[in-house]
This record gives structure tokens, C-alpha cells and sequence, in this order.
């Protein structure tokens, strides 16, 4: 089957799939911290979403899948999908999470066949971690990454950093992560959903980034992956570390991400609020022609912005 291809040459070849919209944190990036756990809906059956994927790995060969949300680990049936998915045979199945719950479910999803999480954690210490996510509970975050590492997944910590909130927190967490052994990710802020006019006042550029690491650190770039999101550095220590620069350095141009939500509707990009829905798309032809509108979604060279938060299209 060829692959559905645009004419900047992008195609999909991974997938993210927002499994629920509650999240059980309320971080000022995603909410207005409205507790959105307790607006619990009916969770979407494993049965769909399988049946979704698995049309949509025969259309486009997918290479990885990542699980998201709103919060995944309060998805009711967890390691089953990733059993599942492992059978409809994606070779790579990750996860990106709070890490709230990851104490208890590291084990069981690593033996259903995660491979690999992102932790989310702006703040290495408690009252930045209450000012980013409005919920304590910092130790369980860390207590979850231990458990994660132990169950021999392949982890990462993802940081969203913003102006005058948390910018203090980023040597703390590279030496968290440092100490640790794992990569950690520093994310440029993103103009979605309430901050998709203000969003600016908050950005803590690349620049910005590399100029504070560069107080404690020496590194060199790495050479960046086709597809990749982050652009990487090697310390001088043998560690590594990331910035995914939406705002400084798009990464439009090679973007193989499409998105699934939990309604059977894909999108080709976070900048879209045009769901489009494959809950009927029965035939292989009528799936391939929403495929290649969601493609049409891609910007050619920079995220735009979308009043839609990532709590709802899926992070
Ligand atoms: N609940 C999970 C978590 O916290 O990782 C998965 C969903 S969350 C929406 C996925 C990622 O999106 C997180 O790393 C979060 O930091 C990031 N994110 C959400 N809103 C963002 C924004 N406006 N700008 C940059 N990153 C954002």
C-alpha cells in the first residue's frame, strides 16, 4: 500500500492517541485549574479504540504509537490496549504521563508491553509543583519515575518551562535527571486553549534555555532525527538532554504525527480544531481520503496556535 504522502513529502508514521480527557493535576498550561477528574465521562472501550488503530496501522504502517490525554493512567483498562496494541504489532507502544499513578502501574504496563514513558514534571521541588499543577503530591511523581526505572522502562521527564513560574526549577530537574540517568525535555510553551492569546508572556525560549544550562554545563549539539520533536545537546558528563522549540525552531516541516481522540476523530495537527471523524470510515478508500485531509491539517512550517488546550486533543 503506498504511503498517503503530501507534497512536502509527510506522511504519518506515528500516532498519538488521547485516551481520555480528565486529567487528575490541573497544570496552569492545560486548565484554568478547574479539576477535570471530577467531570469523569464514560470512559471509550478498549474494543473501539483497537478497532480504530488497528484500521489505521493497515492504512499507514505505523512505527510508534503514544498513548496521552488528558490523563492516560486513569484510563480504567490500561494494560489490556497495550496488549492489544502489541498485537496488532506497532513496533513501538510509549506513554506520556503525570507519572500520579506510575507507582503502581509501571510493573503491569511494562509487562503488557510499554516500552517507554515521558514523565511530565515542571518542578523538582513542592511549592513550584502546587504553583504549575495546583495539586501536591510531588514525591508520588518522583516516587513513580523510581518505580518506572525499576520496571526497566525506557523513561524521559518532560518540562514545560515558563517565565517567572518555574524557570527556576530547570537546573534542579537537569540535575534530578542527570542523577538519574535519564534524558530530560525542555518544552518552549505552547499558545493552546487559554493561553492562545498570552501564551507569549510565558515563552522561555531555546535561547534562553541553552544560555542556563550553560552555567552549570559544557555540551554539544547532537545530530537532530528526521520526525524528531526535540533538538538534543551531550553534556561534557555523558548526559543528554532536549528542547522541543515549537516557537524558536518549528519542526512542521518532517512532522509524521497524527492524532486520535477518544470520539474517532483524527487530526493531523495540533493547530487543528477540525476533528474528522474515521468512526465510519469502513471502507480502506473512504479512510484513505481522511487521511489525506488530515494532512492538508499539517502547517507548512510553524505550529499556529488553537484555542483547543492539549487537555483535549491529546498532548
Ligand atoms: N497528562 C499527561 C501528562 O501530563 O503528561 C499527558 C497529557 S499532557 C497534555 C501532555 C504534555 O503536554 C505534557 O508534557 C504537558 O506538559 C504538555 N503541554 C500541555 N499544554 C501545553 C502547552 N500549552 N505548551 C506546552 N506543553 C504543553
Amino acid at each position: 500500500m503506498p504511503d498517503i504522502i503530501d507534497r512536502y513529502g509527510r506522511t504519518f508514521k506515528t500516532l498519538r492517541v488521547s485516551l481520555l480527557s480528565a486529567c487528575n493535576l490541573g497544570c496552569v498550561y492545560c486548565t484554568l485549574g478547574e479539576n477535570t477528574d471530577m467531570f469523569k465521562k464514560a470512559q471509550a472501550p478498549v474494543e473501539r479504540f483497537l478497532d480504530h488503530i488497528a484500521r489505521l496501522h493497515k492504512e499507514l504502517d505505523l512505527e510508534t504509537i503514544r498513548l496521552t490525554g488528558g490523563e492516560p493512567l486513569l484510563y480504567h483498562d490500561l494494560p489490556l490496549l497495550i496488549k492489544g496494541i502489541g498485537a496488532i504489532g506497532i513496533p513501538e507502544i510509549k506513554i506520556t504521563t503525570n507519572g500520579f499513578l506510575l507507582e503502581r502501574l509501571a510493573r503491569p504496563l511494562k509487562d503488557a508491553g510499554l516500552q517507554s514513558v515521558n514523565v511530565s514534571l515542571d518542578a523538582a521541588e513542592e511549592a513550584t509543583f502546587y504553583r504549575m499543577s495546583k495539586r501536591r503530591g510531588l514525591q508520588k511523581v518522583l516516587t513513580g519515575i523510581e518505580a518506572a526505572i525499576e520496571a526497566g522502562l525506557d523513561v524521559k521527564i518532560n518540562t514545560v518551562i515558563m517565565r517567572d513560574l518555574n524557570d527556576d526549577q530547570l537546573l534542579p530537574l537537569a540535575r534530578f535527571a542527570f542523577s538519574k540517568n535519564i534524558q530530560i525535555r525542555f518544552l518552549e510553551v505552547m499558545a493552546m486553549g487559554h493561553l492562545h492569546q498570552q501564551a507569549g508572556q510565558y515563552l522561555y525560549t531555546q535561547e534562553e534555555v541553552l544560555n542556563c544550562m550553560a552555567t552549570a554545563y559544557s555540551f554539544e549539539p547532537e545530530e537532530r532525527k528526521k520526525s524528531a520533536t526535540a533538538n538534543y545537546w551531550r553534556t561534557s558528563g555523558g548526559h543528554s538532554f532536549g528542547i522541543i522549540a515549537n516557537e524558536s525552531e518549528p519542526f512542521c516541516h518532517d512532522c509524521n504525527r497524527l492524532r486520535l481522540d477518544a470520539q474517532g476523530n483524527i487530526y493531523g495537527c495540533l493547530s487543528s480544531n477540525n476533528p474528522i471523524s474515521v468512526k465510519d470510515a469502513g471502507s480502506s478508500e473512504v479512510l484513505r481520503s481522511r487521511l489525506s485531509q488530515a494532512l492538508q491539517q499539517k502547517q507548512a512550517l510553524k505550529f499556529t496556535g488553537s484555542e483547543l488546550s492539549m487537555l483535549e486533543i491529546g498532548g
